[in-house]
């Protein structure tokens, strides 16, 4: 079964992203928990994330890949930075539940100028903050470009971030590919290398996610800029050969790519021809 989604705007609620989802044939979706500028999110309206589960369980949809905002930073060098993405995640973990059983990504973040030792010891430390043991929700780290001094390039990176967690069973990973190819993960020409070297690293059982996405520049650029499918240096065919890989089957997919829905629509629908049960 191919799950896959894309990132849809949350302001109308679950029960509108689900119904939306599924307009464009797609059985899983993505979407900010709140302005991915950051502030405050909308009250959790209780009916709709019912009427949305209901909704979701009818269709046999995946599980959702919600994203933290892009400007939580765990470890910042400025302590405000770091409450304000404290308090962002345990809320916005608390509100999860009202959809039981999905996952939440987030960025590690961006040590700026602290080194990776620190960087890597205050996401450890808000973390393990932060994650609860009643939590139904999987938080995911993202693999990222290494754009600037982010956090998470490196499977040995998370890995560490990992290691130093207490409730280890509430983490996962999510596989960006316009990332993992931009910090220099030849998926290309490579595919069972890289997941070989995740799962020695990190251990393929963490795998939960993929963000799916072409790139704007070639291997190792340290950039990140998606591009849509077929458009970008990664390529159709290696974007296939990801969605059809035996290590990544069943994992949700969630298309990141400089789209609108109708884009989107016929994004999933070209992965769909080109997917194998
Ligand atoms: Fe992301
Ligand atoms: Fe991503
Ligand atoms: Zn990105």
């Amino acid at each position: 079964m191919l799950y896959i989604g894309c990132h849809l705007s949350a302001s109308k609620g679950y029960l509108a992203m689900g119904k939306q989802a599924h307009e464009i044939d797609a059985n899983t979706f993505a979407f900010f928990t709140r302005n991915p500028r950051g502030g405050s999110a909308k009250a959790l309206d209780l009916a709709d994330t019912e009427r949305y589960n209901a909704f979701a369980k009818e269709h046999s949809f995946g599980k959702l890949v919600a994203h933290a905002p892009y400007t939580m930073n765990a470890c910042a060098a400025d302590e405000s930075i770091r409450r304000f993405a404290r308090e962002t995640m345990a809320d916005d973990l608390k509100r999860m539940e009202a959809v039981p059983g999905n996952y939440y990504n987030f960025h590690p973040g961006s040590h700026v100028k602290q080194g990776t030792e620190i960087g890597t010891e205050l996401i450890i430390e808000q973390l393990n903050e932060v994650l609860f043991p009643e939590q139904s929700t999987i938080v995911l780290l993202e693999t990222m470009a290494g754009k600037g001094s982010e956090m998470g390039r490196t499977f040995e990176e998370l890995r560490k971030i990992i290691d130093g967690v207490e409730l280890k069973d509430k983490l996962g990973v999510c596989f960006d590919t316009c990332h993992v190819w931009d910090g220099g993960y030849d998926i290309v020409n490579d595919l069972d290398g890289v997941l070989e070297q995740f799962d020695k690293v990190i251990g393929l059982d963490r795998l939960k996610a993929v963000h799916l996405n072409d790139s704007k520049n070639p291997l190792n650029a340290h950039k990140d800029r998606h591009e849509k499918i077929g458009e970008g240096f990664i390529g159709a065919d290696a974007l296939i050969r990801v969605i059809n890989h035996d290590k990544l089957k069943g994992l949700p997919v969630i298309l990141e790519t400089p789209n609108d829905i109708e884009g989107y629509r016929a994004e999933i629908k070209f992965l769909r021809e080109n997917y194998s049960d």
